[in-house]
C-alpha cells in the first residue's frame, strides 16, 4: 500500500474479530473505507475446527473459511493479506507495516489475536507441535501419518480437545499437565471429575500435576520427560500450554498492554483506539477489573459493539457475556457467564446420564450456567445467570 493512504477505519488482524468488525460496520451501515491488515498470507479463518473436523481428518483444512474474496469485495472491504503491523503511533493516527508502509486512519480496531506459548523443550526437534493456526493443523496432520504415540502437554481445553481429537484418530496418547485438574475455559476447574471420565473411557492416560519439563530424541522426539521423573516414549508431542496476547508491535505506542491492550467497558483503549477478541482486556464495570476473554464468540461480540460505537456513536452500557463451547468426543459442553465460580448445581438432566444443565455459583450467585449434551436446556437456563441462587430450582436442594 502506497505511503500515506488513509482509511477510515483500520483493522489490524483478520480473522474472527476483524472480520467481524468489518462486516457489522457494513450491516450498520457504515459507507466509509475499511482496511484489514492480516498478518497470515490467508483470508480470515475459523480456528475452533483446527481441533475438532480439521484434526480427525472430517474437514480438508481449508474448510473453515469464513469468507471468500468476493464476499470482501461486495462489501468494499479491502484486505492486505501477509502484512504485519509493527508499530502504532496514536497521536498521529498510524500504523506503520512490517515492510515500512504507513497506514493512516481514522479510527482503529486491533484484533491481533494471541499466539500459542511455545515450551521451553523441542526447539528444532521433529514431531513437536502447537495449535494456533492453519499452518499449525497442516503440519499436525501431517505429522499424524506415522505416529502410534502422542503426548499432550497442557491440561487447558485445547489439550483436552487434541488428545480427543487424536484418540478419534486411533493414537495412544498421553495427556499431561501441571495442573492436578483439567480446565474447560470459563468453568475452570469445575468440570475436571467429568472431563476425565471421559477422557478416561476413551483411553487415554491422564496425568495431571505431571508437567513435561523436557524431550529426548535427536533429530525426532521420542520421548517426553515428565516433571514426576517418569519418561513417556511417543512419536509426537503437541504443546497446549495457553497464550500470549499479540501486543508486542504496540510496546511503543504508549497503550497499556499489561495483559493484552487493557480496554474500557466498551472497548476504547485511547482516542480513536478499539481493541476486540482474544487481545483485548476489556474493563468489568462490575468490579473495575479488565478481562480478557479468550472464546469466539466473545470475539464476535465485542467486535460487533466496536463497529456499532464507530458507526454510530452508541456506547454499550457493559460488556458482553462471555459463552464458550466444546466438542469432546461427541459431548457438547457449553458455558455461559464469568466463570470463578466454587460450586456446581444440577439444575436439568443428570451428570450420570451424561446430560444435564448446571448452576455455577459464588457467594449465592449464579455465576455461569454449563449445559453437557443439552443445548435447549442450556439456552433457557442463561437467563439465571446473575440471579440468587436460591431464586433458581436447583435438584437436590
Ligand atoms: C485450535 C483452537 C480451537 C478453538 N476452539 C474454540 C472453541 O471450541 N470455542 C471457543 O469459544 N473458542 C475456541 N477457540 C478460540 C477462538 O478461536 C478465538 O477466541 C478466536 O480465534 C479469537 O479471534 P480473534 O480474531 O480475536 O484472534 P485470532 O483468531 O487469534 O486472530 C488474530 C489475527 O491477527 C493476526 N495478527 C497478529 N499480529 C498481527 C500484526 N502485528 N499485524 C497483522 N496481523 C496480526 C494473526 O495472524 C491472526 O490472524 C479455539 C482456538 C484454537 C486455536
Amino acid at each position: 500500500m502506497d505511503s500515506g493512504t488513509r482509511s477510515d477505519v483500520l483493522i489490524v488482524g483478520a480473522s474472527v474479530a476483524g472480520l467481524s468488525t468489518a462486516r457489522a460496520l457494513r450491516d450498520e451501515g457504515f459507507a466509509g473505507t475499511i482496511t484489514m491488515v492480516g498478518e497470515e498470507d490467508a483470508l480470515p479463518y475459523d480456528r475452533p475446527p483446527l481441533s475438532k473436523r480439521i484434526l480427525t481428518g472430517e474437514w480438508a483444512a481449508g474448510e473453515s473459511a469464513l469468507c471468500t474474496q468476493a464476499d470482501l469485495d461486495r462489501l468494499g472491504i479491502r484486505l492486505l493479506r501477509g502484512t504485519a503491523a509493527a508499530a502504532l503511533d496514536p497521536a498521529g493516527r498510524v500504523v506503520t507495516t512490517a515492510s515500512g508502509d504507513d497506514l493512516r486512519y481514522g479510527t482503529l480496531v486491533v484484533t491481533t489475536g494471541v499466539s500459542a506459548r511455545r515450551p521451553a523443550y523441542g526447539a528444532g526437534l521433529g514431531g513437536v507441535h502447537l495449535l494456533r493456526t492453519r499452518a499449525d493443523a497442516i503440519a499436525l496432520r501431517a505429522g499424524l501419518a506415522t505416529a502410534r504415540r502422542a503426548v499432550v502437554a497442557g491440561a487447558g481445553v485445547l489439550g483436552s480437545e487434541i488428545a480427543a481429537g487424536l484418540r478419534e484418530r486411533g493414537v495412544a496418547v498421553t495427556l499431561a499437565g501441571r495442573s492436578r485438574h483439567l480446565r474447560l475455559g470459563l468453568a475452570g476447574a469445575l468440570l475436571s471429575p467429568l472431563i476425565a471420565r471421559l477422557h478416561r473411557a476413551n483411553g487415554v492416560e491422564l496425568r495431571l500435576g505431571e508437567e513435561v519439563i523436557g524431550l529426548r530424541g535427536d533429530d525426532r522426539v521420542t520421548a517426553a520427560v515428565l516433571s514426576g521423573g517418569d519418561v513417556v516414549e511417543t512419536d509426537l508431542v503437541v504443546a497446549a500450554i495457553g497464550c500470549v496476547p499479540n501486543t508486542g508491535w504496540l510496546a511503543s505506542s504508549g497503550l497499556d498492554v499489561s495483559d493484552g491492550i487493557v480496554c474500557d467497558f466498551a472497548g476504547r483503549a485511547a482516542p480513536g483506539v478499539f481493541a476486540a477478541g482474544d487481545v483485548a482486556a476489556w474493563t468489568d464495570p462490575r468490579t473495575g477489573v479488565p478481562v480478557r476473554v479468550e472464546h469466539q464468540l466473545n470475539a464476535a461480540e465485542q467486535a460487533r459493539l466496536v463497529a456499532r460505537t464507530i458507526a454510530t456513536g452508541a456506547v454499550p452500557a457493559a460488556p458482553p457475556v462471555p459463552f464458550f463451547w466444546s466438542d469432546l468426543y461427541g459431548t457438547k459442553i457449553q458455558v455461559y457467564g464469568h466463570g470463578g465460580g466454587t460450586s456446581l448445581d444440577t439444575i436439568a438432566g443428570d451428570p450420570e446420564s451424561g446430560r444435564f444443565v448446571a448452576a455455577v455459583q459464588r457467594d449465592g450467585i449464579v455465576t455461569a450456567v454449563v449445559g453437557w449434551n443439552m443445548p435447549r436446556d442450556f439456552r433457557t437456563a442463561r437467563v439465571h445467570v446473575g440471579r440468587p441462587a436460591q431464586l433458581v430450582d436447583l435438584k437436590g436442594r
